[in-house]
């Protein structure tokens, strides 16, 4: 009977050298107060100078979403007094950000959905408060980090499709290399905005913000807590009184939302435009040069299974992460099997990897891998004793080599020591060699079984067909 509507808005720290207005360098986790300068801790009459390569990265982000890259562009101050904001203005974009009017599609087992993305802009990020017991520090070392804050249009209706969102532009950040994204450290930071409508209303209501949701499930809950509440306002008759513009936060112990402070309209800032930047002209050689995009995630995906025969399922898998697709197009590059590649990297490498350890900080990386299954690809060694040696490869830095050595492992593939299997396996069973002979092909199978069980496992297969289809 209710219809949700949500509306997100993403800050993303992009992966500059340098902050956004300054040459100090962005850093996570460094020792408070160590990268400032004039600028960014807002001594009277530092003047700020755009960072080039922020401006290029959201164009770049732009023309992965479709959007409208404005060539001139704005920078405002936007009025506020905190703490961890020395200016007591941050400086953003208002009427004319850097990108608007974009899309990007999710896919919520309906197909796909298309969601408009309003606007992407520069802003300048904040620096941070650390609340002690009787008193609290500010450490600026995050003042002016470049953030390009992603605005969607409140075409969302459920928290599946807001997560669904959110990983699409997670993805899209990740492969293009414009942000870390990650989420724990706040490079990722998702507000989102919620309300509820009668089904078949087209106006929108009321929507609250939930500020600062720093993981994908605490998004999830945190969206069904509010529709929930605005729900059951709605039925109670006390929406009016309990459900206004305001700003809430989620509490993730007791997963409920709870009124932060009143929402500011945005008049209240007194945006204008910031007199010490000049407007933004991106000059076309730049501009030819930020739109040069990698290829996205689901490009590869196509392309993995279009190049490669890779089923759907398993291109999804190998294109879930940058770190993920480049291991696999590592081992492609040095000629591996992609469909090797396929199952020795999601399913032995990554069943192996345990307490959330991704792929990423694999103890086996690329390298190691493709030294395994160029031991595989030469018949070496069976893929069952391959099993073997990854077990040990994560145990161990020996060399593939030295672990096959070391247990044992190697395939005979020597035609002598075959042979010699062979002619005895035959000789002792003369009867089945002539039924084989007068047409009964299935004993292939039986003498096949035989040589290998004498081979206790360590012959080359393909080698065992070769001679024994030779000699029979
Ligand atoms: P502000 O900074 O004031 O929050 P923005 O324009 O940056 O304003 O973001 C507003 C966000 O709220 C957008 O993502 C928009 O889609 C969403 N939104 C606007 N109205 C509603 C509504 N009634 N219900 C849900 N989301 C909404
Ligand atoms: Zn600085
Ligand atoms: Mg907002």
């Amino acid at each position: 009977m209710f219809e949700v509507v949500i509306g997100l808005e993403v800050h993303t720290q992009l992966n500059t050298k340098t902050k956004i207005f300054c040459s100090c360098q962005t850093s996570f986790g460094d020792e408070a107060n160590t990268h400032v300068c004039p600028t960014c801790l807002a001594l009277p009459g530092a003047l700020p100078v755009l960072n080039k390569e922020a401006v290029k990265k959201a164009i770049a982000f732009g023309t992965a979403v479709n959007a409208t890259i404005n060539r001139r562009s704005i920078f405002n101050r936007k009025n506020y007094f905190y703490p961890d904001l020395p200016k007591a203005y941050q400086i953003s974009q208002f009427e004319v950000p850097v990108v608007e009017n974009g899309e990007l599609f999710i896919d919520v087992g309906a197909g796909k959905k298309r969601i408009g993305i309003t606007r992407a802009h520069l802003e300048e990020d904040a620096g941070k408060n650390i609340h002690e017991d009787s008193y609290s520090l500010v450490d600026l070392n995050r003042a002016g980090t470049p953030l390009l804050e992603i605005v969607s249009e409140p075409d969302l209706r459920s928290s599946d499709e807001a997560v669904a969102y959110l990983k699409q532009l997670h993805s899209i950040l990740r492969f293009l290399n414009i942000s870390d994204a990650n989420m724990q450290e706040g490079s990722f930071r998702c507000d989102a905005n919620v309300s509820i409508r009668p089904k078949g209303d087209t106006k929108l209501y009321t929507r609250v913000e939930i500020k600062n949701l720093n993981s994908f499930k605490f998004i999830q809950k945190a969206i069904e807590y509010e529709v929930e509440r605005q729900s059951d306002a709605w039925e109670d008759g006390r929406y009016e009184q309990e459900v206004v513009q305001e700003t809430r936060l989620f509490d993730t112990v007791n997963l409920v939302t709870r009124s932060m402070r009143g929402k500011e309209d945005s008049a209240e800032y007194r945006y204008f435009p910031d007199p010490d930047l000049l407007p933004v002209i991106i000059p076309d050689d730049m501009y030819d040069e930020a739109i040069k995009i990698p290829e996205l995630a689901e490009q590869k995906q196509a392309r993995y299974e279009q190049e490669y025969g890779i089923k759907t399922a398993d291109a999804i898998n190998l294109t879930s992460s940058v770190e993920m697709a480049t291991f696999f197009e590592y081992l492609i590059e040095k000629g591996r099997n992609p469909k090797l590649c396929t199952t020795w990297l999601l399913v032995e490498l990554l069943g192996r990897l345990k307490n959330g350890v991704t792929i990423a900080d694999s103890p086996v990386n690329s390298d190691r891998l493709n030294e395994l299954l160029v031991r595989i690809e030469d018949s070496t060694i069976s893929q069952k004793a391959a099993k073997e040696v990854l077990d040990e490869m994560l145990q161990s830095s020996a060399s593939v080599d030295d672990i096959i050595e070391a247990k044992g492992l190697k395939q005979v593939s020597d035609d002598g020591a075959i042979l010699a299997i062979i002619d005895a396996i035959l000789a002792a069973n003369a009867d089945k060699v002539a039924e084989y002979k007068s047409g009964k092909d299935k004993l292939f199978g039986f003498f096949v079984g035989q040589v290998m069980k004498e081979g206790k496992g360590a012959f080359n297969p393909a080698k065992v067909n070769e001679l024994l289809s030779s000699k029979l």
